[in-house]
């Protein structure tokens, strides 16, 4: 058996092969790499393979998917938890077996979440750069002790309960809002409707999917009603935020900082070096000029635990799709 595995970087490589290596019954399955990405362009790349192995910004609409199956792909096996990017009508349609990785260490994002919060916060980036070249001044280094701060957790899944446990710990006072509350949430903050949480929060940080009724859920109206001076921050999925509205409230200094883990437009940026590249996003670019912004490039997920858990959990997939097993991963299409 072959597999095409998109959108893929060495770190990729590296973790899949080792988690493939302690799958003995997947001794015949070929794998091959690919750094592009999943387009219609690409989907040749997939001939003669009966699976595609994909990540966050892989396209998987209904035109690339008929191409896929055109060519004898069965599978889609997604290398993340978000599906915002298949249709899953579609995969449904053509009888398409569709697995994700519904968690692969929810704490990892959560940290990367307080590490952002922080380094906006009390500026270790500029600290970092300052120490090195000499200078020990403390003048515009100034932040807030975050004991006692209240921070509105928007979605109260995995991620978002893990961020509360964090925030609980530092002496927070957490709130959060979710349509469908994990119930250990009760003994960490209060659950609120999503005005009550903008308007009291000094931080505001998003972990809820992107889906239509969630997308652009930070607008102009949503940040009108947010404290003034506030932190926004986002490691859920870019479409969440619309990024016009923030780039107003930066300039008008109601919204205090910013800090993205994800970028709606990030497809054509994210996950290679761009060093030496023009880059044509004037938002994007627009973004980076402030100085109150923090922007990493989607690597919430980023840690050792998170990438063992992925290659294993993918090839455990594969594994049920092989076998005809029940998949508790798999998308209901
Ligand atoms: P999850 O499914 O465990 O939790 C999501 C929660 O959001 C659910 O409790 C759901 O009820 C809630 N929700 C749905 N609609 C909502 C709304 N309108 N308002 C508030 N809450 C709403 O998912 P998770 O594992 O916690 O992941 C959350 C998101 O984090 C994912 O969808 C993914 O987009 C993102 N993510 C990012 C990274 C990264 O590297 N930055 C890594 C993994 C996941």
């Amino acid at each position: 058996m072959q597999i095409a595995i998109y959108s893929t970087q060495p770190y990729d490589r590296r973790f899949l092969d080792e988690a493939l290596a302690h799958h003995p019954a997947h001794a015949d399955v070929t794998l091959r790499y690919y750094d592009v990405a999943l387009t219609a362009d690409t989907v040749p790349l997939a001939q003669d393979c009966q699976a595609v192995c994909v990540f966050v910004n892989d396209i998987l609409d209904a035109p690339v998917l008929d191409a896929l199956h055109g060519l004898g792909v069965r599978a889609v096996l997604l290398r993340c938890a978000g599906f915002n990017n298949l249709d899953v009508q579609a995969a449904g349609r053509l009888g398409m077996f569709a697995a994700r990785v519904p968690a692969y260490a929810p704490e990892a994002v959560a940290e990367h979440t307080l590490a952002l919060v922080q380094t906006l916060n009390r500026h270790t980036h500029r600290a970092y750069n300052r120490v090195r070249e000499g200078n020990f001044a403390l003048d515009g280094l100034l932040g807030v002790t975050l004991h006692g701060k209240t921070v509105g957790i928007v979605g109260l899944g995995q991620i978002g309960l893990a961020t509360a446990r964090i925030f609980h710990g530092l002496g927070c006072r957490v709130l959060g809002h979710d349509p469908a509350p994990d119930p250990h949430f009760a003994t960490l903050g209060k659950v609120v409707a999503l005005p009550a949480l903008l308007a009291a929060s000094d931080i505001v940080t998003l972990h809820c999917p992107l889906l239509e009724s969630t997308r652009h859920m930070i607008n102009q109206a949503s940040l009108a009603r947010m404290k003034p001076g506030a932190m926004l921050v986002n490691t859920s999925r870019g479409g969440l935020i619309e990024t016009a509205a923030v780039i107003d409230a930066l300039k008008s200094r109601h919204l205090g900082a910013l800090a993205i883990d994800v970028y709606e437009q990030e497809s054509a940026l994210f996950f290679r070096d761009r060093l030496g590249d023009i880059l044509d996003d004037d938002v994007f670019q627009l973004l980076l000029t402030f100085p109150n912004v923090l922007v990493t490039g989607h690597q919430g997920f980023f840690t050792v635990e998170a990438m063992r858990e992925i290659a294993a959990t993918t090839w455990h997939n594969l594994d049920c799709y092989l076998r005809g097993a029940p998949c508790a991963n798999r998308i209901s299409c």
